[in-house]
């Protein structure tokens, strides 16, 4: 099959190419490096299956050309970390409801079958645990920067499902909740490879409030994998699934876990939101997904557990 991913050259796209060339695919990536890096790309790029485009998703007439030439896409170009979004609010709007708009129209175009990649964030100030896909969204104000994104991704979700009722194209959307690994930059606000690194170097180990707000984490691997069997699988269409791990843990217990599995002896700092973002900033002391959906429809386990995952990235920054 010919595949398209865009964002192909960012964190989670280049795990993603990489597993569909293993695969046996045809892979088309297309990235404007903005947080897309050509050294997460660069062990495949010999590859004779793999095309790489540097260029932006809002170039229509290159977008035009790929989507027509491939079967499916998976549209993971966005603005990624929240540093990135608080730094940079019109990109962040801009890349986030128009490239989506420029992808839904041309896969309808040629009806292509896509896969968005939108993000837990849209459920907004949830403090229960087990967030459902039909749950209602709770939103801080609009003069809170940070709700921009989960706007304009919930704007992207919208469309998707606009496109399937009105057009019949064929799409899946996909929640992922905070998906780490090897080759994730802690340059946007990312808080596993923050961490990792302070601890390696013997820094102070930042935590951003009082640190009792929780995550769930997943291996990027276990999201490559849900994601492409989601693609493939036609019940998926038309439909939202959350791919996450239910397994919660503070940021606050984050800190000690990769001080101990690093042996460091970083001091764990407390910094007030304000001085890590800025103002006009909104933490969510919670979000962690219920993964039943997934699980019902494709017996979607993740692999890697808590453990794991901190050792992968641990073992990333050493090399
Ligand atoms: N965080 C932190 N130190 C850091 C980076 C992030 O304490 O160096 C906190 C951040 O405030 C948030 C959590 O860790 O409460 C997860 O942050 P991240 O940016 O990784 O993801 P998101 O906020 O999108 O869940």
């Amino acid at each position: 099959m010919k595949i398209l991913i865009t964002g192909g050259a960012g964190f989670i796209g280049s795990h993603l190419a990489e597993k569909l060339l293993e695969s046996g695919h045809e892979v088309f990536v297309i990235d404007n490096l903005w947080t897309g890096k050509l050294s997460n790309v660069e062990h495949i790029q010999n590859n004779e299956r793999l095309h790489l485009i540097v260029d932006t998703i809002l170039n229509e007439s290159v977008m035009n050309e790929l989507v027509f030439k491939i079967d499916h896409v998976y549209h993971l170009a966005a603005a990624v970390g929240v540093m990135n979004i608080m730094d940079h609010p019109v990109e962040t709007l801009d890349i986030n409801v128009k490239g989506t708009e420029v992808v839904l129209r041309l896969a309808n175009r040629f009806k292509k079958k896509v896969l968005i990649a939108s993000t837990s964030e849209v459920y907004g100030k949830h403090v229960e645990s087990d967030l459902r896909e039909d749950d209602d969204r709770i939103l801080g104000s609009v003069k809170k920067r940070r709700w921009a994104y989960a706007c304009s991704k919930t704007l992207d979700e919208f469309l998707s499902l606009a496109y399937f009722d009105e057009k019949k194209l064929p799409v899946v959307i996909t929640r992922l909740f905070n998906t780490v690994g090897p080759r994730q930059t802690g340059r946007y606000g990312m808080v596993l490879p923050n961490f990792v690194q302070s601890a390696l170097l013997g820094k102070p180990i930042k935590v951003y409030g009082d640190g009792t707000q929780s995550r769930s984490f997943t291996h990027v691997h276990d999201v490559t994998g849900a994601i492409t069997r989601l693609m493939d699988e036609p019940k998926a269409e038309g439909d939202i699934f959350n791919v996450g791990s239910g397994y919660e843990i503070t940021i606050n217990e984050l800190a000690e876990k990769v001080k101990a599995m690093t042996g460091s002896n970083s001091e764990i700092e407390h910094i007030p939101y304000e001085k890590a973002y800025g103002p006009g900033f909104e933490d969510m002391q919670r979000r962690c997904p219920s993964i039943e959906k997934i699980r019902d429809l494709i017996g979607f386990e993740p692999s890697y557990d808590i453990d794991a995952i901190i050792q992968s990235v641990i073992d990333y920054f050493k090399e």
